[in-house]
This record gives C-alpha cells, sequence and structure tokens, in this order.
C-alpha cells in the first residue's frame, strides 16, 4: 500500500529571494532558497523574472475581464495576473507601471521584479507577508526571512514596509511610496507556524515568539503532568515555553525522521500508526508511566493528533494531554496559505471536547486568541487572525473570486 506522508498543517505556497550586483547571483541564490524551503515545498525555481508569495483575493475577477478584451492566459497563477496588468499599464518606466497594475489588485503579495536595469521588491499595503532587505558587501539582497540573509552572510539592513515598493539599482535601494496608508495585517501564523523559528520577523526573533506562546499556553491551561514534550519540529519552541513556565520537565519523547519523502511503500501485513510512525518515533522510556504533555502549534484535520496520541498510549503513557499554541483553525487562508475547506477543518466542525474525544486525549488545551495576539508582543490590531476568527479585512465582498465566496457559509 502507498502511504502518503500529510503532516496534517497549513502550508505557505512561496518564498522569495533575489539579489543584484552579485558576481555569483545564481548560486547564492540557490543558497537563499536552501534556507527558504520550508515555505515552498512543493516547487521552487531560479532564474525567474517575477517571483511571488501570496495570494491574490480577486484574480479571478480580473483574468476574467482582460480575457473578455483579448487576454489569453498561459497559466491559472495569480502572478501571470500581475504580468498582464503591467502590460497593459499605460507606457512609462516599471516604476510608474508598478503602482498603476497593483493599485488594481487585493489581497496578499511579497514580490520581487527582475528587469535588466533594476530589481523592485514590493509588498501589499497590508503587509500579510514578511519580506525582508539585506546586504552583501556590494550587493544587495531581498528575501522572504531573515534566515536566507545569516546563510549567505548578509546583514538585515531593514523590512521592506507594508505599501512599500523597493527599486534596486547600481544606485542603491530607491523607496516608492505609491499605495496610500492600510490598516497592517501580518499573518499571526508566521510567528505560530509558518516562519523559521531562527527568523526575525516584525522586529521579534520567532523562536522567542513560539515560546511566550507555550508561556500564555501552561497559564492559560495548566494541568499535573510528570514531561511536557513537542511533536517536533513545529511544537519544539512552544513546549520548551509552557515547559519554563510550568515548571514542568521538557523531554524528547517523539523523534523525528528528517530524511522521509513524502509517499512510502506499506508492508503488506500492515503496521500500525505506519504513516505517522515513519516520520515520527515515540520513545517508550521517557513516556512509559507518565503523564504527558504534549505541545503542538496547530491542529487541522486532526488526523494526525489522533494518530500521535495513540503511538504515546502504546508507548506506556499513562495520560496525554494535548496543548495547542494557537486557536482552533475554524476558516481557510484566502492570502497565500494552502488550507483545507472549511468542512475538512475540525475547529470548524467540533467542539474543543469532540476534538478532545476525537483525537483520544485525557485533556486538550488550546491558546486562545487574547493569549496568542498577547504573546507576539505586539500591536494586536496590526495582525490577521482570519483563519481562527473569520475576520477577513480585506478582499472578502462582492468584488471577490467566486471561488473566495464559496467558502464564505
Ligand atoms: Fe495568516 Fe490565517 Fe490570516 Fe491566512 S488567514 S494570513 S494563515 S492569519
Ligand atoms: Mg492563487
Amino acid at each position: 500500500m502507498n502511504v502518503t506522508w500529510r503532516d496534517d498543517k497549513f502550508h505557505d505556497e512561496c518564498g522569495v529571494f533575489g539579489i543584484w550586483n552579485h558576481p555569483e547571483a545564481a548560486n547564492v541564490t540557490y543558497l537563499g532558497l536552501y534556507a527558504l524551503q520550508h515555505r515552498g515545498q512543493e516547487s521552487a525555481g531560479i532564474p525567474i523574472a517575477i517571483a511571488h508569495n501570496g495570494n491574490l483575493t480577486n484574480a479571478d475577477i480580473l483574468r476574467t475581464q482582460m480575457e473578455r478584451e483579448g487576454a489569453i492566459f498561459q497559466s491559472h497563477s495569480d502572478t501571470e495576473v500581475i504580468l498582464h496588468l503591467l502590460a497593459r499599464a499605460p507606457a512609462g518606466t516599471l516604476e510608474q507601471q508598478l503602482p498603476h497594475a497593483l493599485a488594481q489588485v487585493t489581497g496578499a503579495y511579497s514580490l520581487m521584479i527582475l528587469t535588466p536595469d533594476a530589481m523592485y521588491a514590493v509588498r501589499d499595503p497590508s503587509g500579510f507577508r514578511p519580506l525582508s532587505l539585506g546586504r552583501l558587501a556590494d550587493s544587495w539582497v531581498v528575501a522572504s526571512e531573515t534566515c536566507a540573509l545569516d546563510l549567505i552572510e548578509a546583514k538585515f539592513e531593514r523590512e521592506v514596509e507594508p505599501g512599500e515598493i523597493v527599486a534596486i539599482t547600481d544606485a542603491g535601494p530607491e523607496s516608492i511610496r505609491a499605495f496610500p496608508a492600510a490598516e497592517r495585517q501580518h499573518c499571526v501564523f508566521e510567528y505560530v507556524y509558518f516562519a523559521r523559528p531562527d527568523s526575525v520577523l516584525w522586529s521579534r526573533n520567532v523562536h522567542t515568539v513560539r515560546k511566550a506562546l507555550g508561556r500564555e499556553l501552561a497559564r492559560e491551561h495548566p494541568v499535573g503532568a510528570d514531561v511536557v514534550i513537542p511533536v517536533p519540529d513545529s511544537g519544539t519552541s512552544a513546549a520548551l515555553g509552557y515547559s519554563e513556565q510550568s515548571g514542568t520537565r521538557y523531554e524528547m519523547g517523539l523523534i523525528r525522521n528528517h530524511y522521509v519523502g513524502r509517499t512510502f511503500i506499506e508492508p503488506k501485513q500492515g503496521i500500525r500508526h505506519f504513516g505517522v510512525k515513519v516520520k515520527l518515533n515515540p520513545m517508550r522510556e521517557m513516556l512509559e508511566g507518565r503523564r504527558v504533555v504534549v505541545v503542538d502549534d496547530s491542529i487541522v484535520r486532526g488526523t494526525t493528533s489522533r494518530k500521535i496520541v495513540r503511538m504515546i498510549r502504546s508507548a506506556g503513557a499513562k495520560e496525554v494531554h494535548m496543548r495547542i499554541s494557537s486557536p482552533p483553525i475554524q476558516w481557510p487562508c484566502y492570502y497565500g496559505i494552502d488550507t483545507p475547506t472549511r468542512k475538512e477543518l475540525i475547529g470548524a466542525s467540533h467542539t474543543v471536547e469532540e476534538i478532545r474525544r476525537y483525537i483520544g486525549a485525557d485533556s486538550i488545551g488550546y491558546l486562545s486568541l487574547e493569549g496568542m495576539l498577547k504573546a507576539t508582543g505586539s500591536d494586536p490590531a496590526q495582525f490577521c487572525h482570519a483563519c481562527f476568527t473569520g475576520n477577513y479585512k480585506i478582499g472578502i465582498g462582492p468584488e471577490a473570486s467566486p471561488q473566495l465566496r464559496l467558502f464564505e457559509q
């Protein structure tokens, strides 16, 4: 039997990286993308003239309009919509055309565009996805996350601001402010799960924020236990915070195999929990006879959590207490994250008690919305949290793509 490994997480659809004025641009770009691999497990490629992290909420409408006017599209990507808008902008420099084209789109985008004379980095006015500017001797670098700058030993200069176009030429970077200021909508899930823990995002180290999420979780959902273990790697930082705050010992109870691909052939006689076991192995010595707190960052469908709880029990744990360092996910994301439909989200169709019963834990505790926002250490008003609350601020309305409105019920 062919078993496909699905880690039951939301997945970011892309990471972007670009470098200007470097003799080894292709090699350095390859390294940069290596550091950003967690943002785009599905695909990656170089060299490319436009790279896009995000999702436009009115892409279908714009595409249909332009097709009616004769445009021919080669792909289904939102990125091509931007290219067509650029091609139709009044003649001028790209600096003039970019604002004209982007004024028509809504949604999330962190863009890089390369021309023979310049490299442009653009962030949407709400700033959903991260984008950073760095410097490496005479070269300028743009990357989705600062961990990519670290690898190539570039110095972090600053983030590209929401609504900013940075035009990088041989004269250096120049900032263009072409959009009216908008309410910030930083994706809080970047802190919870997407970004690498070693990146600095919105002025804070991601690992530090995740530990704060874990501490807040311990305050909200304490439980008498012998050990705290993470679901590696996504729950590791939060489990450390939970352990620090609760005084419960941190242990490694599950070991992750980092070298597995996506599909496996299961032996004919069948192996219990095979789909998860191939990736995670419980350590009996750490679990047997113990009351165990298991910390993970989120639950999407619940299928993996259920297998993990069973696996920990079958390794001898006396009690299993699931703790989640974000609120129940109840809504899909329209801003560049690959999410299942609402009916597949266990947090949308089940109460917390029903989820506890489904995954088979002795107790379950989700971090509250307030607790999550507090742990960011930033102004809570600047975050998007629509997948937890359904509170979509951008692009969900009569002007949104039909495929988005379908999800609204
Ligand atoms: Fe991030 Fe969720 Fe908002 Fe999407 S809906 S941008 S995943 S916080
Ligand atoms: Mg899309």
